[in-house]
C-alpha cells in the first residue's frame, strides 16, 4: 500500500485548481499495489483553490518543530496550523493503514521532499516512511 500525492494522479486539487498528473508513475508504483490518494492541504482544511504559500524560517521539519511557519505569499498570513493538520491525517492513515511508502509531489510546502522539504513529507520521514518525491 503506498501513500500518493493525489494531484500526481490527476486530481485537481493544487492550490490554483489545477494537478499535476504522472503517467509514469504507473510504473514506478507497480501494478496491483494498492494507492491511497492523500492531498495534505485538502486534508488540513484548506480550500481549492487556495492562495500558494511557502514556508518562512526554514523547511517542514523547522515548522514541526515550531521553528518556522507557512504563510501565504499574498499577505503573509500564517496558515501553519492548516498544513500541521493535513500532516497529522496523513500520520493518521498511515498508521491506521501500515503504509511504508510514499510518493509526493515535488516542490510542495506540504509534500515536496526537498528545495525545501514540506511540513507533511517531514512527518512522514519522522514516522519511517520511505519517501520518494515525483
Ligand atoms: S502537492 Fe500535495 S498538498 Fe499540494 S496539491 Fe498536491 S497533494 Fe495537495
Amino acid at each position: 500500500m503506498i501513500l500518493v500525492s493525489s494531484c500526481l494522479l490527476g486530481v485537481r486539487c493544487r492550490y490554483d485548481g489545477s494537478s499535476r498528473p504522472v503517467p509514469a508513475l504507473w510504473d514506478v508504483l507497480g501494478q496491483g499495489k494498492s494507492v491511497v490518494p492523500v492531498c495534505p492541504e485538502q486534508l488540513g482544511g484548506l480550500p481549492t483553490p487556495r492562495p500558494p504559500v511557502f514556508i518562512l524560517g526554514g523547511d517542514g521539519f523547522d515548522v514541526l518543530a515550531a521553528r518556522a511557519k507557512v504563510v501565504r505569499k499574498i499577505d503573509r498570513q500564517d496558515v501553519t496550523d492548516f498544513f500541521l493538520s493535513g500532516a497529522e491525517e496523513c500520520l493518521k492513515l498511515v498508521r491506521l493503514l501500515g503504509i511504508r511508502r510514499a510518493v509526493l509531489k515535488s516542490k510542495s510546502p506540504s509534500c515536496g521532499l526537498s528545495r525545501p522539504s514540506g511540513v507533511t513529507a517531514a512527518a512522514l520521514i519522522l514516522e519511517g516512511v520511505d519517501v520518494m518525491e515525483f
